[in-house]
């Protein structure tokens, strides 16, 4: 789906990312430390990089040639690397880093806001900001290092290991983000931010608010996440990471916020709904991530469900409700939701439409109606544990649901709700 993304013959175990921004003139100059291992021998590897200009590139401290075509960055390193070694890349790199638009028209990788910057990665973004291998089946640990301007704030994934004095009137702040990440869901936000630190649910939390964002659903974020995650710790299992917050910036054209792991970004005052929706990613996609992005309705779809059993767990209407309603208020075959099957969306543009969010929690809503409440959650928890973080695939999922069910649920649910183009009937 998106061909340039990800690389061949070595797993990244650590982004060492470090970062200097000049505001004016959205200057960036940073190092990258990639942390890696092979899994073939190689005499060259790849790593992919958008646009900013490379000037240096170090195999285990020693200088290694590299050339560039496209978004790809090709490393030739001066002693070639036998199968299964550790080695570390070291990438000095510096320029304007640019925006990247997707085939459906969203914005990513790095842009700038009226008082600073943000960065983000899904699908495509992450080659904008770091070189690295950008795809989610291979996930890395991080140490995220942003110097900036006195009286900005930086503010990335994990938890903020030190803020420190630096040279020339700046400041420098490193976070760490210690459980396996994948690249898209990697987050750096650059603005003037009034910043809550604290322990939410028993987990530290960091919560950064652009002003201009500042409303009383801005103000309601922490209350949420404080009920939400002992809620989905109840029904998903426990919260899967040692940070929590939000990242709240008011960037009206963006029109999208994202599950950035441990902190979920927000383009704005965020509704309730949309804090559980990302939230519940920190679950369904983040700690068990879809291996590619035509699986994007496991994160989608679950995500989707998510907020109806929120709802059914609040005084709200059933999931069994909320996927009636949806039903009954779809549009005729072929359009919106049913314009394709979840399981095969075929081309990039498609990967974030309505058939992903709500025919897949609607095949989810199938799937609970099919085995019961006891073997659905319990389907739920196990997807969870047994491959926590992890990449997925759906075969996984229907897999999971025939071993655990004794049903074969293929004629009845999943052909006819993830894979066939026609609208099911209720
Ligand atoms: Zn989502």
């Amino acid at each position: 789906m998106f061909p340039s993304l990800g690389n061949g013959g070595y797993h990244v175990e650590h982004y060492g990312l470090t970062f200097d921004w000049v505001p004016d003139g959205n200057r960036l100059a940073a190092t990258a430390v990639l942390t890696a291992k092979s899994t073939q021998r190689l005499t060259a590897f790849n790593l992919d990089l958008h646009g900013l200009d490379v000037r240096a590139v170090t195999v285990d401290g020693a200088p290694a040639r590299y050339t560039r075509k496209g978004d790809e960055l090709t490393v030739t390193p001066p002693v070639e690397i036998a199968d299964g070694r550790a080695f570390t890349t070291t990438v000095v790199y510096d320029g304007v880093p640019d925006t990247i638009v997707d085939p459906d028209g969203s914005r990513e990788g790095w842009m700038t806001t009226h008082d600073g910057a943000v960065a983000l990665g899904e699908p495509a973004g992450g080659p904008g900001w770091f070189p690295g291998n950008h795809t989610q089946a291979d996930k890395a640990a991080y140490d995220i290092t942003v110097t900036v301007p006195d009286g900005l704030v930086a503010v990335s994934n994990g938890r903020l290991v030190e803020k420190t004095a630096a040279p020339e009137g700046k400041t420098a702040f490193h976070w760490r983000a210690d459980e396996p990440m994948a690249s898209y869901l990697a987050m750096l936000a650059i603005g003037h931010f009034d910043v809550s630190e604290g322990t939410i649910a028993g987990v530290p939390s960091y919560i950064a608010v652009d002003p201009q964002a500042a409303s009383p659903e801005t103000e309601a974020v922490p209350e949420i996440l404080g009920t939400m995650i002992p809620w989905a710790s109840d029904r998903f299992g426990p919260y899967p990471f040692g940070a929590t917050g939000a990242v709240v910036v008011d960037m009206p054209d963006l029109e999208y916020s994202l599950e950035t792991q441990t902190r979920p970004f927000f383009d704005g005052s965020p509704g309730g709904e949309t804090v559980i929706h990302e939230m519940a990613h920190e679950w369904f996609g983040d700690l068990v991530t879809p291996g590619t992005w035509q699986d994007m309705w496991l994160n989608e779809g679950f995500a989707t469900y998510a907020e109806w059993l929120w709802a059914e767990d609040h005084g709200g209407p059933t999931a069994a409700e909320a996927a009636a309603q949806t039903y009954a208020e779809s549009p005729a075959e072929g359009q919106g939701m049913w314009a394709f099957p979840p399981a095969d969306p075929g081309s990039p543009e498609n990967v974030s439409r309505a058939p992903m969010y709500q025919r897949g929690a609607l095949a989810l809503q199938k799937v609970r109606a099919a085995v019961g409440d006891e073997v659905f959650f319990t389907i739920l928890r196990t997807w969870l544990s047994e491959h926590r973080y992890g990449t997925v695939a759906t075969a996984d999922f229907t897999a999971l649901c025939t071993r655990l069910s004794g049903q074969n649920l293929g004629p009845t649910v999943f052909e006819p709700w993830l894979f066939e183009d026609a609208k099911p009937e209720w």
